[in-house]
């Protein structure tokens, strides 16, 4: 047998380790959430490793997938064990002596932040195994890998070194021995933890055993007939698979069975952590077959612009055996992908009907990831055009309203739909571009929002009529003149055309390095000039984000 050998933690590692032991403890009942949920991956591994070479032929393939929790009062000791896929010695030394998921510094100046500004937010970024530490004085890894190699003992305290040693005599699968810290002896109490397992990890797929107890039940929720699901059940198994504590905003639970056998439900959360600065998120769907996890997070089954979901994706339809490589270029799962995405878009076009202050709740909080999808995926863009909202010169403030809306308000003989961009309405109200527009009574969308122009030229179009840039050149406005309010105190001003022609022959040769052209135009009512584009793909607003080096 060797002696056991000590090593560093990498750096990151280490600062994440600070961060949990001194910052966190008010949260510490989600370590034994992290530990189940690490073997509860660990079995599904395992699982899918059956699958695809027979469970006969795996070390250990005759015992149970399931999660065994001890606990020893009086040693004040929590031990969690599973019999999924273990780890060998460089797994243990790579595994958990990095920051596995993410090694970056970014995640752990967002992790500080977290922690700073609201710590309940850390459960959404999975702290993971190092939380551990958070009740721990020393923690205890045996581990034996699913290839049959000799088992290890990883051990450490948490404060910068661990020893890793060989640990004969191992099953198959991985011991997490916690040795509690004062104050933290409750979670050698059988209650405390029945407790914990029940708020957080009521939907683990495996048989969770308490002191030889079965405190679990197993169950696929997304299988079960919608009839007989509570609300409760419903939301209870959306903390789960999303680590939040609040409820979602939305829910979408849905089965086909021809052509294809399908069986998703599918949650939009409260808040999206993107627009709160916390970086790009993972996917949130995890994709399954027939109750069995094949994809977790999966970057395949929906759109990147869907990312903000959580659920699941079940269907029976995908071979159980289909490696995360084949997921990327299977005609089923981009069939499926097709069939869920605008099943989903079709279910906010309904809750924007039964309800459009609740679907503007959305809007504010996730439009951008719509208005993501219209500039990265064509095959969406009719559902996605209905689903915009925007705030017009005949919103009110604050309301944005759909194109659809725009469209029942067309004067007679407009042919377009108009939109102009601005850093706010007040700006747009005061600039020229608006005039003729107002004379006309033709509703103007104000595209407030950098990307908002980008996307409205991607659509190209909505139900048939053009979308234009108010900033155009060659503007072709329907619409009666407006009756004209005010009294006209003195004769209207005319221009003499002689006059004019010199004029812009003037500005011509003045403004030549500027300018394209300079021509005498119907549109403006009371500014004397404006500048407008000539008719090309991009309005001013985006030349601007193009040259910032923004888009
Ligand atoms: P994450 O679960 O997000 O990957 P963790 O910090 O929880 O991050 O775990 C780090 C890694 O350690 C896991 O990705 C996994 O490879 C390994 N690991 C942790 N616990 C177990 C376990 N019980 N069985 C097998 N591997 C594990
Ligand atoms: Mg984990």
């Amino acid at each position: 047998m060797t002696t056991a050998t000590t090593h560093e933690f990498q750096a990151e590692t280490k600062k994440l380790l600070d961060i949990v032991i001194n910052s966190l403890y008010t949260e510490r009942d989600v370590f034994i959430r992290e530990l189940i949920s690490n073997a509860a991956d660990a079995l599904e591994k395992f699982r899918h490793e059956s699958l695809m070479h027979g469970e006969e032929e795996l070390f250990d393939g005759h015992m149970p997938l399931e999660i065994t929790i001890d606990l020893d009062e009086k040693k004040k000791l929590l031990t969690i064990t599973d019999t999924g896929i273990g780890m060998t010695k460089d797994e243990l030394l790579a595994n958990l002596g990095t920051i596995a998921h993410s090694g970056s510094n970014t995640f752990l100046t967002q992790l500080a932040e977290a922690a700073r500004k609201d710590v309940s937010l850390i459960g959404q970024f999975g702290v993971g195994f190092y939380s551990a530490f958070m009740a721990g004085a020393t923690v205890r890894v045996r581990s034996r890998s699913w290839d049959g190699s000799e088992g290890h003992e990883w051990v450490s305290d948490g404060t910068g070194t661990f020893t890793v040693s060989e640990c004969p005599g191992l099953h198959r699968g991985t011991k997490v021995i916690v040795e509690l810290k004062e104050g933290c002896e409750d979670y050698a109490k059988k209650w405390k933890v029945e407790s914990i397992i029940k708020q957080y990890s009521a939907f683990v797929p495996f048989a969770i055993k308490l002191e030889g107890e079965t405190v679990n039940t197993v169950q696929a929720l997304w299988t079960r007939n919608r009839s007989e699901i509570k609300d409760e059940e419903y939301a209870e198994f959306y903390k789960f698979i999303a680590n939040v504590s609040e409820e979602p905003m939305y829910r979408l639970h849905f089965s086909t069975d021809a052509p294809l056998a399908i069986n998703a439900l599918i949650f939009v959360p409260k808040d999206n952590l993107e627009i709160m600065g916390f970086g790009k998120i993972d996917p949130g769907v995890n994709l399954y077959c027939q109750r069995i996890l094949i994809d977790q997070h999966s970057e395949t089954i929906l759109p990147e612009w869907l990312r903000f979901l959580k659920g699941v994706i079940d269907s029976e339809d995908l071979p159980l055996n289909i490696s995360r490589q084949a997921l990327q270029d299977n005609a089923l799962v981009a069939k499926i992908r097709r069939v869920i995405s605008k099943r989903f878009l079709k279910f906010l076009e309904e809750e924007a009907k039964k309800d459009e202050t609740g679907y503007l709740e959305f809007w504010k909080t996730f439009g951008i990831y719509l208005k993501e999808g219209i500039t990265s995926d064509f095959e969406y863009r009719t559902e996605l055009g209905k689903l915009l909202r925007f705030e017009t010169s005949k919103s009110a403030d604050g309301t944005p309203v759909s194109l659809s809306d725009y469209l029942l308000r067309l004067q007679p003989d407009q042919q377009e739909i108009y939109y102009i961009n601005g850093p706010n309405r007040a700006a747009i109200e005061s600039g020229p571009y608006i005039e003729m527009f107002r004379k006309k009574d033709v509703e103007l969308i104000y595209t407030i929002e950098p990307i908002d122009d980008f996307v409205l030229s991607y659509l190209g179009e909505f139900e048939g009529k053009k979308l234009v840039s108010a900033d155009k050149a060659d503007l072709k406005l329907g619409g009666e003149d407006k009756p004209v309010e005010e009294k006209k105190e003195q004769a209207e001003p005319v221009l003499d055309d002689q006059v004019a022609a010199d004029l812009v022959g003037w500005l011509k040769e003045k403004l030549k390095e500027q300018v394209a052209d300079v021509s005498i135009s119907k549109r403006l009512v009371d500014s004397p000039a404006v500048i407008v584009n000539p008719d090309g793909f991009m309005t001013s607003s985006m030349e601007r984000i193009m040259a910032a080096g923004r888009f």
